[in-house]
């Protein structure tokens, strides 16, 4: 009996600890958290694009008295600045009590998602249909986005260079659109394709009008009618299309999932929630020691090249520019400087157990998880956080007792994935990647625990104060 014992006092000494987090959370911090989750998803609900979520970034730092930076500005300890970049992503910054030369403490996420974009010439009839014409938009398995309410959202430049806001399908009195799939009688052929071609590229057809135009018997009268609907609501005319970003994504509300309510289903969580996360950890943080900065980033899911995405050299411009008004050296401030990748990683589906590798995964409700290195085969596109980093981390989160885990984007050679964490490492910037495990990630119905939210939340809000000298 003795010899028992003693090994369970040395289990209890040596093994991780590795269990659901609502065993290590207080019955408040419970209530706060779920009430953190309402606020997430009302901001989910009204972020379906990059530029809703963009807009209502600066909206709320806006809110909460944060400014336009001005190159050269004189700035002070607790200054509050941001620079939105063409309304698809946007960066802000909390002046910190620290010298800049000690580096700036980065959390950045992205705010786009996967969805369907509508071609530069969409819209056109067939057999008396009115349809769209789209190019889907970052990693999707295409039979997923038939056959669900879709609504549209984006920006037309009309001809005279004035532009107008759509947004179409969100109100509960609007319509909205959908990709047609065949019915299961006629289907025997189709259920016969690869997965990947159940619903082909060139299918993903966004059906958006039956009725012609007046009684005349004109052809091309239904899509005609669309135009003229299209055209008394905007102004715009077929060709405005070649100047237009319109996004087709879910039309459906995000919403509580579970009779007991745990967990929060909706589009865009990857990476929304992480975006949310920060914004609120940023916007809620008092006086920082280091400079605390947000990114809130475009373009990742077509690999983030382009002017609003991490690939180009936007990020670098502002901390550059954060370091010109203390008269310091931009490539010091990035070299002493430290970033969470704030993005999502898979969670552990009992349905699909055989992608992930139990001891390294993520699981929902362990918590935030913390992803040392993704990338596919042998880490190939990996920027692998130092195990110094991963420890500075680590110790953060356990000193406010945060509940967090690790995780790994899938068995070896199973696939594989990643994230803006490269990009910023590439400037010479200690990074990892820390987010939330979602469910049916890039589905247009994904799932994430409302404990692994708010935990998230807590970890970029100790991530941005770290330091602080903390008087309360
Ligand atoms: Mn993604
Ligand atoms: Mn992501």
């Amino acid at each position: 009996m003795e010899k028992n014992s003693e090994a369970k006092e040395r289990k209890e000494e040596l093994f991780a600890k590795r269990r659901h987090g609502a065993y290590r959370i207080s019955d408040d911090e419970k209530a706060v958290s779920d009430s953190f989750a309402d606020e997430y998803t009302a901001f989910l609900n009204v972020s379906k694009t990059e530029r809703e979520a963009c807009i209502n970034a600066e909206n709320m730092l806006k809110k909460n008295g944060f400014v336009p930076f001005e190159n050269g500005m004189k700035l002070h300890a607790g200054d509050k600045i941001y620079r939105n970049n063409r309304g698809k992503a946007i960066i802000a910054a909390v002046i910190g009590t620290e010298s800049i030369e000690k580096g700036v403490h980065i959390c950045a996420a992205h705010i786009d998602s996967p969805r369907l974009d509508l071609k530069q010439n969409p819209l056109y009839e067939s057999n008396e249909l009115a349809l769209f014409k789209t190019h889907y938009y970052g990693g999707i398995k295409k039979y997923q986005w038939s056959a669900i309410p879709l609504s549209l959202h984006g920006v037309v430049v009309k001809a005279d260079g004035s532009s107008v806001t759509v947004n179409i399908g969100e109100d509960e009195n609007d319509p909205v659109f959908c990709v047609t799939d065949l019915l299961p009688h006629l289907a025997t052929e189709q259920m016969k394709r690869p997965a990947t071609a159940i619903i082909k590229g060139e299918e993903l057809n966004i059906l958006v009008g039956s009725m012609p135009f007046n009684k005349d018997e004109e052809s091309e009268s239904v899509k005609l009618n669309i135009l003229q609907i299209l055209n008394e609501k905007y102004g715009i005319t077929e060709d405005d299309f070649l100047s237009a970003e319109l996004e087709a994504v879910p039309a459906f509300r995000a919403c509580d999932v579970g009779l007991d309510r745990s967990m929060i289903g909706g589009y865009g969580h990857d990476d929304r929630v992480c975006a949310y996360t920060a914004l609120r950890a940023l916007v809620d943080c008092k006086c920082p020691a280091n400079t605390a900065v947000v990114v809130l980033t475009d373009k990742e899911e077509t690999g983030s090249d382009g002017n609003t995405g991490l690939c180009s050299s936007y990020l670098r411009y502002f901390i550059e520019d954060i370091a010109d008004c203390f008269g310091a050296k931009g490539r010091h401030v990035l070299s002493a400087s430290q970033c969470l990748s704030a993005d999502v990683n898979a969670a552990f589906d009992p349905t699909f157990p055989d992608v992930l590798e139990s001891n390294n995964c993520a699981y929902i409700n362990r918590g935030v998880c913390v992803t040392k290195f993704t990338g596919a085969r042998g880490k190939s596109g990996t920027s692998d956080a130092s195990a110094e980093f991963a420890g500075k981390v680590r110790r953060l989160l356990d000193s406010k007792n945060i509940v967090w885990q690790t995780g790994e984007l899938g068995k070896v050679d199973m696939g594989g994935g990643g994230t803006v964490a490269a990009y910023i490492a590439n400037m010479d910037v200690d990074t990892i990647d820390v987010g939330v495990p979602v469910l049916c990630m890039h589905a247009p119905f994904e799932i994430v625990s409302k404990l692994d939210v708010y935990m998230t939340y807590r970890a970029f809000s100790a991530f941005v104060e770290e330091g602080r000298a903390d008087n309360e």
